[in-house]
């Protein structure tokens, strides 16, 4: 391969520009990030020599290297890892394969610190080098390739790369740094050995620097020792070091750990540039053992909503890693976690296909599961402690609130922000764990437009002689309080959960009851008040609907085509008309969702429901414009619920007719 020149793909340059922009007040990530590839690197060579021992062979030590030369203003890290084949390196440090990258690019605002948090979350890897050089080198050659078979990357960051083939004596990789002047101060073995210390301790392989020493200067007059001499300096001796602790982290005993180490450890392992919002580290024996640290995100990624986005544990075997994003150690809908697990008990060469099918992993992955859960109940318990004295009496209970619990309190709900809708998605994955799950949950309500009540509080509320939960769902939180299937509810003073989530309406049909009571979406089925409405409530309905017995036969008759059903509800107060679905119907709102996303959803017939006390209503009886009216009455009730009508210049016309 000729010396050629190549031009990034259009988002990396777009990257690139961002990164040496907006990342600057972090500089010193840079070295977390090229550290974790060259670690990558290693463990994807200890995975393949575990079939191919040949290609550790000659240098079986595995270990990461980190050198500079304040004279030529460079900053190298090597490893003798994996390494790159000539078309590796214009594939793997050209472009970006990861999904959502169009879309991430694309979200950014040329705002420097918004964009700054979102490359934070998307990872920038490789490329932060570019924050502090202004050139990169990178020489590296693929384990069991020969040594002609090496290859050169250079680019200074903008459009453009240079590949040319290379001998390279050593398998692994080398990125060389040319520092930018503003910053120098990365050549010194002191910083370094810092930013090492504090980003890359963890990291299971030894980082090694070459010993430095202090040697006086040169006398400057040779003949006289005691006369003044040349300036000293720290000069390198040519023996390697240990500069990182270099065992796993997640191996060592937890009181060994600090939070801080713990937070690096996540920015490592996921490429997030915010700290965890919480974690849990255990070692659990039993049928089988395994280690398991496992990290709650503050923030959902970019592609939370792609269901086939990589889990985001690591797998190892007894500290050797096997593979990323092994998704049989978690269900789906806790795919936002992130971590690393260790196993003692599953062989070495396991496959994802074994993984599948493995005991071991399945009583990791309920393990794993069952952790999560209880972490997430923790904070959902301590978000609620400075809440629960109302009376003023705050401080007697603050004062035995541990510590480490108020640290803890408001991060559930912003955990819930952040990933509540996709927790949902359990209740139809999770069975087994439904019922904890429920106890999660949080939704806005006609009382509370914060998404905070639980089902647990909404039952503690509800009043004397209430039967069920009631709920509504909608696309946004105003169409659904404002919707008229609530208006009896309001009058009454019964809550309503008011659900905005897009899978809500498909996860609550996995949960037909909490704790013993029904959940009753007040848009399905006829309205039933059950021990709500007193005698005299129900006889006057009952006389209201008797009377109007012809008028309705008239009005299905007029909407036969739109409406599987006409009849009177006390649901109504202000309004005068809606539509539900039948009880075992899918609601309007799913299968207008469905069709938006070009999917085949059943024809849904609504059922009209007339508030016969409503004057419109009344009007109705013997009107000379009976056919309009019923055709306005059922396209407002669908303009109500966030629907559209049919043929809403028809409607228009309509109205404007009786306007005039
Ligand atoms: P990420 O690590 O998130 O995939 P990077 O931009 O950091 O993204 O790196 C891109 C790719 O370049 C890596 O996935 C890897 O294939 C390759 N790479 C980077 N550094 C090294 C290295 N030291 N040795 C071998 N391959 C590397």
């Amino acid at each position: 391969m000729s010396k050629q020149t190549l031009s990034f793909q259009a988002e990396v340059a777009q990257l690139l520009h961002l990164v040496t922009h907006s990342l600057y007040s972090n500089k010193e990530i840079f070295l977390r990030e090229l550290v974790s590839n060259a670690s990558d690197a290693c463990d994807k060579l200890r995975f393949e020599a575990l079939d191919a021992p040949a290609l550790l062979a000659d240098d079986p030590t595995l270990e990461i290297r980190v050198s500079f030369d304040a004279v030529a203003k460079t900053l190298t890290i090597a490893d003798n890892g994996i390494g790159l084949s000539q078309q590796e390196a214009i594939d793997n440090l050209g472009t970006i394969a990861k999904s959502g990258t169009r879309d991430f690019v694309s979200k950014l605002s040329g705002d420097q610190k918004q964009d700054a948090q979102l490359i934070g979350q998307f990872g920038v890897g490789f490329y932060s080098g570019f924050i502090v050089a202004d050139k990169i080198t990178v020489e590296s050659r693929r384990a069991g390739l020969p040594a002609n078979e090496g290859v050169r990357w250079v680019s200074a960051g903008t459009g453009d790369f240079e590949v040319e083939a290379i001998t390279r004596e050593k398998r692994g990789t080398s990125v060389t740094l040319h520092l930018r002047d503003d910053a120098l101060d990365y050549a010194s073995a002191w910083k370094l050995k810092g930013i090492i210390n504090k980003y890359s301790d963890h990291i299971s392989l030894p980082i090694r620097m070459e010993a430095e020493e202090w040697k006086d200067g040169e006398l400057i007059d040779p003949n006289d020792e005691k006369g003044g001499r040349q300036p000293g300096a720290m000069v390198k001796t040519g023996e390697w070091e240990t500069i990182n602790q270099a065992t796993a982290l997640w191996a060592r005993p937890k009181k060994d750990i600090t939070d801080e180490q713990y937070v690096e450890f996540y920015k490592t392992i996921s490429h997030d540039f915010d700290a965890p919002l919480t974690w849990t580290h255990n070692r659990v024996e039993g049928s089988t053992e395994y280690t398991q640290l496992l990290y709650l995100p503050a923030k959902a990624p970019q592609d939370l909503w792609n269901r086939d986005k990589k889990a985001g544990i690591k797998l190892y075997v007894k500290r050797v890693f096997i593979m990323d994003d092994a998704e049989a150690l978690l269900p789906s809908y806790l795919r936002f976690v992130k971590g690393v697990v260790d196993s003692a008990d599953l062989p070495l060469n396991v496959s994802r296909e074994l993984l599948q099918e493995s005991r071991d992993v399945k009583a990791i992955r309920e393990g794993n599961t069952r952790r999560v859960l209880s972490m997430l109940e923790d904070l959902a318990k301590a978000d609620r402690l400075p809440e629960a004295p109302k009376d003023g009496a705050a401080d007697a209970v603050t004062d035995v609130i541990s510590e480490e619990d108020k640290a803890k309190v408001g991060q559930y709900g912003k955990f819930y922000a952040e990933f509540g809708a996709v927790l949902k998605e359990g209740l139809g994955e999770d069975f087994g764990n439904r019922e904890r799950l429920a106890r999660l949950l949080r939704f806005a309500s006609t009382t509370s437009d914060a998404v905070s009540v639980s089902l647990a509080d909404y039952k503690g509320r509800m009043k004397d002689g209430q039967d069920a939960i009631y709920y509504i769902t909608a696309d946004t939180l105003a169409a659904a309080s404002n919707s008229p299937q609530l208006e009896v509810f309001k009058k009454k003073g019964i809550e309503v959960l008011l659900m905005t989530d897009r899978v809500d309406e498909w996860a609550l049909n996995f949960l037909h009851d909490f704790d013993g009571t029904p959940l009753q979406s007040v848009a399905k089925g006829a309205v039933d008040l059950g021990k709500l409405q007193d005698e005299s409530e129900k006889k006057a309905a009952e006389e209201a609907a008797e009377a109007f017995k012809p008028v309705l036969a008239k009005l299905k008759e007029a909407l036969k085509d739109k409406a599987e059903d006409v009849r009177v509800t006390s649901r109504l107060v202000d309004s005068p008309a809606c539509l539900v679905v039948q009880d075992a119907g899918m609601s309007m709102q799913l299968a207008r969702m469905l069709k938006q996303a070009g999917q085949a959803a059943p024809e849904v017939k609504p059922v009209l429901e007339v508030n016969a006390d409503h004057p419109l209503v009344k009007k109705l009886d013997g009107s000379v414009h009976f056919h309009d009216l019923a055709h306005i009455l059922f396209d407002q009730a669908l303009l109500a619920e966030g629907g559209l009508p049919d043929d809403p210049a028809a409607y228009v016309k309509r109205v404007n007719a009786l306007l005039a």
